[in-house]
């Protein structure tokens, strides 16, 4: 089955040697062609080419995408979109200055998550989970990753990440899957930390891979949550059982994090709100990929992670909603765009690239998706914004999607 785009404004995001990931200054980079039509084959992007040219491919369909520009399907490499309710009685103690730590630490914050989906009923936690997929993905995502961690003991833990698979045949869209049952400790493990990281290790991990519900492993490796020694025994014990690991790091003080995560051979270490030049230092001797999630910034009102710090150093750099409850609820990704140069000083194409090829090498679908290239499935969407990678991040807090197209099929 071949499909022909035709008309298209300007296509955006085109690899015509495709890289693994963008590194420094190739993160300001961005082919596009204008005045273009857009070749499908089987799903798959088939070829590109001018208007202007003689002969357009023969193709099985034509449709015109007459005036419209056209960008490759977004990556959102780090979510927790399933969850019982919004946490809005916390947002207003926060709102007259209680920290998240404070609130976390009063029984609040990732516990009171776990507690609200311990109770819900599966069936309709995956309506409305499945609602916010969907929200995603008129947006403009196409890829996107769920995590575990508001169960914390196994039942609640299995529950969401089988929601998760449901999702994912549900959806056009790809959805990958983490286990994070080191979010948080669970009360009934309030004073044996050790116990709980031994419950997962022994009972939870083999069930999770016993049932294939998850493709990676993650933990919250930071101050008042698993400290650098308990995330290496887990990521460890999960590398051997077959998970790779992306983790969360740095995001409430300089606590090891990223060293764990480089020595585990991590795929992404996510946050990083707090870095140093050591942390820098030791990314770049590895395959890691850093991901800021400038969402969670915003809204905690806490530092963003040094974007430029991280580029001028020549590293890769991603970005992704952390779309949770709590502390970064936005399923945008144009926002988290936005966000990116507003507040983190990136310059459109960089935070372009943040949420699509770099987003995808976080998931290590880069072969897959993040760009507009030959083989790679066809996930695009359309919008009417002219000038779209300046003006998208520019015209904040609207939805500037038309239309979105899965593996070449209106989604
Ligand atoms: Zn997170």
């Amino acid at each position: 089955m071949r499909k022909l785009f035709t008309h298209i404004n300007t296509i955006h995001g085109i690899e015509i040697s495709p890289k693994t990931q963008l590194k420094g200054t190739e993160m300001g980079q961005i082919s596009s062609i204008q005045d273009a039509w857009l070749l499908v084959e089987n799903g798959c992007f088939a070829g590109w080419g001018s208007m202007e040219s003689i002969d357009l491919p023969a193709a099985d369909q034509t449709l015109s995408l007459y005036g419209l520009e056209v960008l490759p399907g977004l990556v959102d490499s780090h979510t927790h979109c399933i969850f019982a309710e919004p946490r809005s009685s916390e947002w207003e103690m926060r709102l007259k200055g209680a920290s998240y730590e404070e609130i976390a630490a009063a029984g609040g914050g990732i516990l009171n998550s776990a507690a609200r989906l311990r109770e819900m009923d599966e069936e309709l936690l995956f309506e409305q989970s499945l609602c916010r997929v969907q929200r995603m993905i008129n947006h403009g995502t196409t890829t996107l990753e769920i995590k575990s961690g508001y169960g914390l003991n196994l039942e609640s833990e299995l529950k969401m990440l089988r929601i998760a698979r449901r999702i994912a045949s549900h959806v056009n869209a790809t959805v990958k899957t983490t286990f994070l049952g080191a979010h948080a400790v669970p009360p009934e493990f309030k004073g044996r930390q050790e116990d709980y990281v031994a419950h997962i290790i022994n009972v939870m991990l083999p069930a999770v891979c016993r049932e294939g519900l998850a493709d990676h492993m993650d933990v919250f490796c930071d101050r008042g949550f698993f400290t650098p020694d308990q995330t290496l025994r887990l990521l460890e014990v999960a590398s051997n059982m077959g998970l790779p690991s992306k983790i969360h790091a740095n995001e409430l003080g300089i606590t090891g994090g990223v060293q764990v995560a480089v020595k585990a051979g991590s795929w992404s270490a996510d946050h990083l709100e707090h870095l140093g030049d050591e942390e820098i230092s030791c990314l770049k001797n590895s395959e890691v990929m850093p991901v800021g999630l400038p969402g969670t910034s915003y809204f905690l009102d806490i530092p963003y992670a040094p974007a430029r710090k991280i580029m001028d150093a020549g590293l890769p750099f991603a970005l992704a909603s952390d779309f949770n409850p709590g502390s970064s609820p936005v399923c945008n990704l144009q926002m988290v765009w936005s966000l990116g140069c507003s507040r983190m000083k990136m310059l459109p194409a960089e935070a372009f690239n943040a949420i699509t090829l770099n987003a995808a090498r976080s998931l290590r679908m880069e072969t897959a998706t993040g760009s507009i290239a030959v083989g790679k499935r066809a996930d695009f969407w359309t919008t009417d914004t002219k000038n779209a990678i300046q003006a998208i991040p520019y015209f904040f807090g609207i939805n500037h999607a038309r239309e979105i197209y899965i593996s070449g099929n209106k989604s």
